[in-house]
């Protein structure tokens, strides 16, 4: 990350890093975090949950990254700090009310399908003005940002510029101040497109066996 911001001229405090720990054991992100990690990225719900009861110890920051489904919404909204995967109104919905009135608002991000896949979740860039001024008044939430997973076969460094551009086009009213994009292989061209938050897995944990 250090290699990459100075590559481009940022500040290296200027992009954060999310540890992404799905199908890895509490006992790595507890060596992740003596080594001064805090924010922890999952994908399933309830492998998540059996690792944050373990590690009830720690001041961890939770970050929920996997597909938002309607039935997962009030867990979620209870045992998270983040969600990165927001992409329909129905699910905002469902976590601001699920959020308790007296916690932090959970901050979310809204998933952009940006390489218009067929299979993949994310809210189309046409739809996304309307999504963002839904969520953007819903008390339980606090929108931060936009997040991408970019097609397989594209171009990443274009996608993670187009999304920039999205997050530009919204308006300056909202504040939004978190780009969450860039993963293990294409974090370099994330971070010269502006990510500030990357969401890293195999380069921190190791390959996963499934
Ligand atoms: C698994 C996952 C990551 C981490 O991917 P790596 O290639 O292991 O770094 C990041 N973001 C999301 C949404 C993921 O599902």
């Amino acid at each position: 990350m250090a290699q990459a911001c100075a590559t481009v001229g940022r500040e290296v405090d200027s992009v954060a890093l999310l540890a992404v720990s799905k199908r890895k054991p509490a006992s790595q992100i507890r060596a992740a975090f003596a080594a001064g990690q805090t924010a922890f990225g999952e994908n399933y719900l309830q492998e998540a949950l059996l690792k944050q009861q373990e590690l009830e110890d720690l001041p961890l920051q939770w970050h929920y990254i996997g597909p938002l489904q309607s039935n997962k919404c009030k867990s979620i909204a209870q045992h998270f700090d983040w969600a990165h995967s927001i992409e329909r109104k129905s699910v905002a919905l469902k976590l601001s009310q699920a959020r308790a009135p007296q916690a932090t608002p959970l901050q979310v991000c809204l998933q952009v399908n940006i390489d218009a896949e067929a299979s993949k979740s994310g809210c189309a860039p046409d739809d996304l003005a309307e999504l963002a001024q839904t969520v953007a008044q819903l008390p339980g939430l606090k929108l931060r940002g936009l997040m991408c997973i970019p097609s397989p076969d594209g171009d990443p460094h274009s996608a993670f510029g187009r999304l920039r551009e999205l997050l530009h086009s919204l308006p300056q009213t909202y504040k939004l101040d978190t780009l969450s994009m860039g993963m293990s292989n294409d974090l370099e061209s994330a971070v010269a497109q502006g990510s500030t938050l990357v969401r890293i897995g195999t380069a921190i944990f190791g390959a996963r066996d499934n």
